[in-house]
């Protein structure tokens, strides 16, 4: 198991307090991995800046080529990442494999071919006598930092589109979920020239702190919190540096009443479960029409009852445990004050499980009110609440009346009341009569406070390069 950091060329430990990496299946210690110093964090932000020299001036064709290289060993070791990642994440390793490797190989690869094909204005005499031109260049030095919920995926869209505009990076992983990025890290160290990629460990007040705060760094990366998206802004705003921030979510679903019940029953069992509910796009806040509600609330319950997420032979779960006790608690005790409401039902779930590992039974939470904590916060867990409405105006109403705004989805039979809703919808993604899905060539981002910047697709080639005008005299 690789548990060195990546600074320039070197693989090397770090310097500071140990951090304790568990598996969620069982709550046992994998490794303890000690985070890097200032003096370390300095040393791969100096070994980003010598890099950016050279990479930046290399060709399109040339990045391309590397990042092929670590799609194709990425995909050539496909097993041994897709375990690393369910050992450190609880996740069943056939979601990994199946699911994840072959969407992280893909955005490797998407990112390869992507910036061959970048486009702008076209070049031109706009002044009599002057010809301009667009130049997409690279910003510099990217601080990078990603969360739990999905370590290699996550490195995969923040690297790729960086390193393809021709920027290099200090990238940080989550302190709980570090091991496929150090397992890349090594990976890359054999591929990539030194120092374009730098990996850095450590808990995100100390180590992804100094990283945001740090002079050198021009722009910063960061997948998480809100709060801790307002703190990477805090520190932005010293320098003016550039930011591209996806925060959290609290998607909505509207099911009207003309939607096929048996597609909703099993697309919510399956997107509002996938990765235990711990995804920033979960189909958890239901906005049911009156005359599907009640035998939506039944048909569900019953759906999810079903999922598999505990059983001794991995290959046989679904859905695995919360990251961590925390997390776990954290969703029980929305449930609990959600329970103790009049109104509320829990209608299947409702408990953590299992006496080892980080559980939490699949969870319907029935009655809820648009007011409701449980409709208005992101719990980040197998729990879905669903709330009545009368009047189309009201479902669309409520599923704007968040803070969050990254996706949505609307399940009807009517193309026109599909397009209306989706149109109204403020939200980075509408899914009609779907949820969740994802493809490399489409950006994944968000409005309000889920953050702004474009992860996957060209737009995410764009958000990490400069536009710059040329222009010419012609004397
Ligand atoms: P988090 O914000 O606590 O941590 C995310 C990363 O930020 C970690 O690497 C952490 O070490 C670092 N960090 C924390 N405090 C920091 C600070 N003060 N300075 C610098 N870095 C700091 O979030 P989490 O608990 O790891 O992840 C879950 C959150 O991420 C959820 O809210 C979820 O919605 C969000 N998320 C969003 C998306 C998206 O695309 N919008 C995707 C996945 C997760």
């Amino acid at each position: 198991m690789d548990t060195q950091m990546l600074i320039g060329s070197r693989l090397e430990a770090g310097t500071e307090t140990e951090e304790q990496v568990l598996n969620p299946r069982t709550g046992a210690l994998i490794a303890g991995i000690a985070e890097a110093s200032i003096a370390q964090i300095d040393a791969a932000v100096a070994a980003a800046e010598t890099a950016f020299k050279t990479w930046s001036r290399t060709t399109p064709g040339q990045r391309s080529g590397y990042l092929l290289k670590i799609a194709n060993a990425i995909e050539a070791d496909a097993a041994g990442f897709a375990a690393l990642e369910a050992l450190n994440c609880g996740k069943p390793i056939n979601a990994v494999l199946n699911d994840e490797i072959p969407a992280i190989v893909d955005c490797w690869r998407f990112f390869a071919g992507a910036v061959r094909n970048m486009s702008a204005t076209v070049a031109g005499e706009y002044l009599p006598g002057h010809t301009s031109m667009i130049r997409r260049d690279a910003i510099g030095i990217v601080g990078s930092i990603a969360p739990w919920n999905y370590p290699l995926m996550m490195m995969a869209w923040k690297l790729a589109p960086a390193i393809a505009g021709g920027n290099t990076v200090v990238f940080k992983p989550s302190e709980q979920t570090p091991l496929t990025s150090l397992k890349l890290a090594r990976v890359m160290a054999g591929i990539l020239p030194e120092g374009v990629v730098n990996v850095i460990l450590g808990r995100g007040d100390t180590v992804g702190n100094a990283l945001i705060n740090h002079p050198k760094i021009n722009m910063i990366s960061i997948t998480g919190d809100v709060a801790t998206g307002k703190k990477v802004l805090q520190a932005a705003a010293k320098s003016v540096k550039r930011t591209h921030l996806e925060l959290g979510g609290k998607a909505p679903v509207i099911v009207y009443d003309d939607a096929d019940l048996q597609a909703v029953v099993s697309g919510l069992r399956a997107f509002g479960f996938y990765n235990a509910g711990q995804d920033c796009t979960a189909a958890c806040r239901i906005y049911a029409g009156p005359k599907i509600h009640d035998k939506l609330v039944a048909d569900l319950a019953s759906a999810v009852s079903s999922i598999r997420f505990n059983q001794q032979d991995d290959t046989r779960n679904e859905i695995g445990p919360l990251i961590s006790k925390r997390q776990r608690d954290r969703v029980s005790s929305f449930v609990e004050r959600a329970a103790e409401l009049p109104h509320i039902k829990i209608a299947t779930g409702g408990h953590m499980s299992g006496a080892n590992g980080y559980y939490y039974e699949p969870t319907v939470v029935a009655g809820a009110l648009q007011s409701d904590e449980i409709v208005r916060r992101e719990v980040f867990g197998p729990v879905v609440s669903i709330t009545r409405f009368t009047e189309p105006e009201d479902a669309i109403a409520w599923a704007n009346d968040s803070d969050y705004g990254l996706a949505s989805s609307v399940w009807t039979r009517d193309v026109s009341k599909a397009m209306q809703t989706a149109a109204r919808l403020q939200y980075g993604c509408t899914w009609i009569n779907t949820h969740f899905m994802l493809v490399n060539e489409m950006p994944h981002g968000g409005l309000k406070q889920s953050g702004y910047g474009k992860d996957m697709s060209v737009y995410a080639l764009e958000d990490y390069t400069a536009v710059r005008h040329v222009m010419i005299n012609h004397g």
